[in-house]
């Protein structure tokens, strides 16, 4: 069955949709608007990534991470709506960059959603291509959660970061950040995450930020406490609480490179210094230097070709910071923007690379053991559902102290914004009955809205940086122990055997988190709706998603994945045959 092609003429700068308009966000509720709670999930997701609460610009279907988009176009926003909306529970939704394009039967076990964005092939795998299709509305950037309906705002980067920042206080400090300060720029959609999640490991944090009504959002969500354009005022209150051993964050409305050089210049050096600008996009991401916001947003109309050209000085200047830093002692890395990777490009600066990415730092010993973020939103729209789920967690996993922390955390700090949602991370390891830590905590969940304990049903998917599901040389597979940094085989693997598992949405994406060609990755989603069907779906998908993780990092030779695979009974030929 086929599905009329929107028409090429209404684009992202239109007026925003009426639909949108009157959804405002994800219904709620127990009566659902398609023909069954998998599509109505679809649907609710996909609103729930456009809610104005949660999306950084919904007016322009602009979801997070640049231009990281939920719909190609308004007029392909209100298509896939009436596809959903009208989907039988026997077939499957194809969605190409963000545009409905087809729909066959299938049946009922399958996918209900499947989607491509951003892919292109190899040799054409670039930013240029891609802008050039882009502008003729044939492609659409899908970032990793924006495409795949699967973002909840900030809070799903949040355990991320301060997993992130909670093992570098482990490895680097005495396991706290308390009396620490880190430097940082970006509060954004992600980047926002990082001054309460170095607050809730007890640090003191300064971010600088080009576009103040970011910061003004990232107080206003109790993200960020405080914020000034004077760095000097910024420092001191900084310093101040850094001996008193207080938490405290500010936001420095001010360039990020100018930043660096303006701490450079007063002799100040940081315990750690990062950084989370949207740097992979040069274009429509990164600001450069010796202008407001708007001004450069005019350049960029007017003169693509030297707002280029000047963001990618600014950012080398920004790197050249980070290096100093690092160099009189600051603790460097960079978080999964491609920074280095992009003035490394830019001005042959190998150098670049001279401080790590945070995955091989921080990240790779959890994915080897199957370990990644994973969340879940309450379709219900009630709290109350998601503090039943962190009951869930504290029952489930007595023994896991980092996580019971986190919870109570979340519980206590984390304003949701759309539907309501938690994340945290749970791996592979198995139990007796072979059951993963995901497949445990989704069969409980199932369980509870089948009883009523959950008003409606449950929705699991998770980021797309995950153990098993990205290929990306910069960042998730950066310097593997094997050299198989920008193998794509994993992730599309990944994305197959979530499918024939039954996963009730499955995306396949180009470019996310790095820009295009520099990542290929997946996710998808499951629907707990209490059915035994949902619990065999989520049994199945729940061992082969987090499985990946493990079977990927012993292929390349990583002995805590080899390791995780002997203790779960995870079949590896190759090594089963040795
Ligand atoms: P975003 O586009 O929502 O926000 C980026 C922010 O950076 C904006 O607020 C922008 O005003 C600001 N900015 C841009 N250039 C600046 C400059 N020169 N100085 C100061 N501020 C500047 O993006 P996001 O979702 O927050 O993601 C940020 C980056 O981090 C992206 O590159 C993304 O891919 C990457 N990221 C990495 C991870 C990870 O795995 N660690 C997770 C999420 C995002």
């Amino acid at each position: 069955m086929g599905t009329e092609h929107a028409s090429e003429s209404l684009s992202v700068e239109d007026d925003p949709s009426e639909i949108w308009r009157e959804y405002q966000g994800a219904r709620t509720g127990t009566e659902v608007e398609c023909e069954g709670w998998r599509q109505e999930a679809a649907l609710r997701m996909l609103n729930n990534n456009l809610d104005p609460e949660v999306a950084e610009k919904p007016e322009e279907l602009v979801v997070y991470g640049g231009t990281g988009r939920a719909a190609r176009s308004w007029d392909d926003y209100e298509a896939i709506v009436k596809e959903l909306r009208e989907l039988p529970d026997d077939e499957t939704l194809l969605v190409q960059s963000g545009r409905a394009v087809g729909r066959f039967q299938t049946h009922e076990r399958a996918p209900r959603v499947l989607i491509a964005n951003s892919n292109l092939v190899g040799k054409w795998d670039n930013w240029e291509h891609f802008h050039e299709l882009e502008a003729e509305g044939k492609i659409m950037y899908g970032q990793m959660t924006a495409g795949s309906w699967a973002y909840i705002g900030t809070q799903g980067i949040l355990q991320g970061t301060y997993e992130t920042l909670a093992e570098l206080g482990r490895q680097e400090f005495d396991g706290t950040l308390s009396g620490k300060i880190v430097v940082t720029a970006g509060l954004g959609g992600m980047g926002g995450a990082q001054p309460l999640a170095v607050t809730m490991n007890d640090g003191v944090c300064i971010a600088a930020e080009v576009d103040e009504k970011r910061i003004d959002r990232r107080i206003e969500t109790g993200y960020c406490m405080e914020k000034t354009a004077d760095l000097d005022e910024a420092l001191d209150r900084a310093k101040e609480a850094a001996e008193a051993g207080e938490r405290y964050s500010v936001g420095v409305h001010m360039n990020a490179a100018d930043f660096l050089e303006g701490l450079a210049e007063r002799g100040f050096v940081p315990d750690v210094v990062t950084d989370q600008t949207s740097a992979h996009d040069e274009l429509e991401g990164y600001y450069p230097s010796g202008y407001t916001v708007e001004e450069a947003d005019e350049l960029r109309e007017e003169d693509p070709e030297t707002y280029r050209e000047e963001s990618l000085e600014t950012m080398e200047r920004h790197v050249d910071g980070i290096l100093a830093l690092q160099e009189q002692g600051a603790i460097a890395f960079e978080y999964g923007n491609n920074i280095r990777g992009q003035v490394k490009q830019a001005f042959d600066r190998e150098d670049a690379f001279d401080f790590p990415g945070f995955v091989p730092a921080y990240i790779r010993p959890m994915f080897c053991r199957g370990k990644g973020p994973f969340r879940w939103a309450a379709l219900s729209g009630n709290p109350e559902d998601i503090h039943r789920t962190d009951e869930a967690i504290r029952e489930l996993f007595p023994e896991k102290e980092g996580l019971l922390r986190w919870i109570d955390l979340a519980q206590e700090r984390i304003e949701f914004q759309g539907l309501p949602s938690r994340v945290c991370w749970l791996g592979f390891d198995t139990d007796e009955d072979g059951l993963t830590e995901r497949a445990r905590f989704a069969l409980r969940i199932n369980e509870f809205v089948a009883e009523g304990q959950i008003e409606a049903p449950v929705v699991v998917t998770r980021d797309h940086l995950d153990a098993g599901s990205v290929a990306s040389p910069n960042r998730e597979t950066e310097a593997m122990k094997d050299g198989t940094d920008a193998v794509a085989d994993w992730p599309i693997l990944n994305a197959l055997v979530n499918c024939a598992a039954g996963a009730d949405i499955v995306s396949v994406h180009d470019g996310g988190g790095v820009g295009i060609g520099n990542s290929l990755h997946t996710n998808n989603h499951v629907v707990l709706d209490g059915s035994e069907q949902a619990a065999e779906t989520a049994r199945r998908v729940f061992t082969t998603d987090p499985g990946m993780g493990v079977i990927r990092h012993a292929d390349a030779g990583y002995e805590e994945a080899l390791d995780a695979a002997d203790e779960s009974g995870v079949a590896i030929p190759t090594r089963d045959r040795q």
